[in-house]
């Protein structure tokens, strides 16, 4: 039977780099995937880092995603230094676009939200946000430029950690999934894959939406996907150098030309196929946002199934069984969370205690609520 100190079910963007930093802290780590590692939501990703929330619901997530937007520059120069490849790091900010009428009540709301939650922020009248990115429609009324920033080639950056994890000498097995988490007692003494056991010291749930699939997962991790539908697009002659964002659309550019337009949020099930509602609502808000697009070349669409928790929040940290982790339930914001998801595992599992607040995250939280509903059940 293969032993390890930590094995991790699921080689996604969050996997990898959680198998790169144990492996890194001089564990015997391996990562294990029920096919090619980094192939789903890692892989269809649009990878915006912003800590922005996007409704009231998410403010509680702002400081972990600041915190983990803090450590990029330097996760991904070491992820680069060890598996010598690029990640599309584009530290440029970000722009978005106001159409509004009344734009100088939105602008002034939009500004001091961010400014109370500590992100910096900017107002921009139309002629400075086109000044900024020409490419901007003209009827835009107002922009909010958004400095500290960024975007990645997520793609990239999922092969670069994976490879660096394993130049570090984490183990990485293809087309080996679990079945489920192998436990005896109040411990989990390992996975259960499809044809062996693994022995491990400490086992990570990273399998994305997938996770819930996992037989004694689901009360951790109730996670299930969100599909986003994307477009990749290719216009010669458009520059635009900044994720550019509108009410209904974002915009990425990559460092290879091209653009990468999103994204939808459906609720339909494991299905990943791209329909022509989707990918009509993402052209046209495409088009509207930057009308030079409207010549571009389509050159890929796809879709991709985001893991999503029942409060939309990641589901992160130890459970009440002995050994067994969980990291997921990113939602929309897995790629910025990776650096800080890889460290908080780091330091639960080497130091036993965690640098930020995580409280929120843990997946004790949902058995919190069945209980607390149950208590209030009428006798
Ligand atoms: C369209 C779209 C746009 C997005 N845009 C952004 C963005 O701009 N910024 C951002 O920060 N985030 C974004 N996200 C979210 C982000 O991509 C995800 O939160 C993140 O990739 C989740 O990573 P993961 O490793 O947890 O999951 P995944 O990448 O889904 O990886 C899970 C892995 O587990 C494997 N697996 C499945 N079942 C098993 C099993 N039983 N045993 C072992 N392995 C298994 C899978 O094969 C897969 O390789 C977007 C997502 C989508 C789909």
């Amino acid at each position: 039977m293969k032993k390890f100190d930590v094995a991790i079910a699921g080689g996604g963007v969050i996997g990898g780099a959680i198998a790169l930093e144990l492996a890194r802290a001089g564990l015997r780590v391996a990562v294990f995937d029920r096919q090619h590692p980094g192939r789903e939501a890692s892989w269809a990703s649009a990878g915006i880092l912003s800590p922005a929330p996007e409704n009231p619901g998410m403010v509680v997530m702002v400081p972990l995603g600041k915190a983990s937007l803090a450590l990029y520059p330097e996760f991904v120069a070491q992820v680069e230094e060890i598996s010598g490849k690029t990640t599309g790091f584009r530290p440029k900010g970000t722009l978005e676009a106001l159409f509004s009428r009344d734009t100088k009540a939105e602008l002034s709301t939009i500004i001091a939200l961010h400014h109370g939650l500590g992100l910096r922020a900017e107002p921009l009248g139309a002629e400075d946000a086109r000044q900024f990115e020409p490419a901007l429609n003209e009827e835009v009324a107002a922009a909010v430029l958004r400095p500290d920033e960024a975007s990645v080639d997520n793609r990239a950056l999922t092969a670069a950690i994976l490879e660096a994890a394993q130049r570090s000498g984490a183990e990485v097995f293809s087309g080996n999934g679990a079945k489920a988490m192998w436990r005896e007692k109040n411990r989990c003494a390992g996975l259960v894959l499809e044809n062996e056991r693994v022995a491990a010291q400490w086992t990570i749930i990273a399998a994305g939406c997938f996770s819930v699939t996992i037989e004694g997962i689901a009360p951790y991790a109730p996670v299930r996907p969100a599909k986003g539908q994307m477009a990749a697009l290719r216009a010669d002659h458009l520059k635009m150098e900044r994720v550019l964002w509108s009410e209904k659309v974002y915009l990425v550019p990559r460092n290879d030309g091209r653009i990468v337009a999103g994204a939808t949020v459906e609720y339909a099930g494991f299905d990943k196929r791209t329909t022509a509602g989707g990918i009509e609502k993402i052209l046209s808000a495409a088009i509207e946002l930057a009308p030079g697009l409207a010549e571009a070349r389509i050159e890929e669409m796809w879709a991709g199934l985001r893991p999503d928790s029942p409060d939309h929040l990641p589901i992160l940290g130890p459970t009440d069984i002995d050994g067994l982790l969980i990291a997921t339930g990113h939602f929309r914001s897995g790629i910025l969370l990776t650096p800080v998801t890889a460290r908080l595992v780091r330091e639960w599992i080497i130091e036993q205690r965690v640098s930020v607040d995580w409280d929120r995250f843990s997946p004790l939280r949902f058995q919190t609520e069945k209980t607390d509903a149950t208590n209030t059940m009428p006798a």
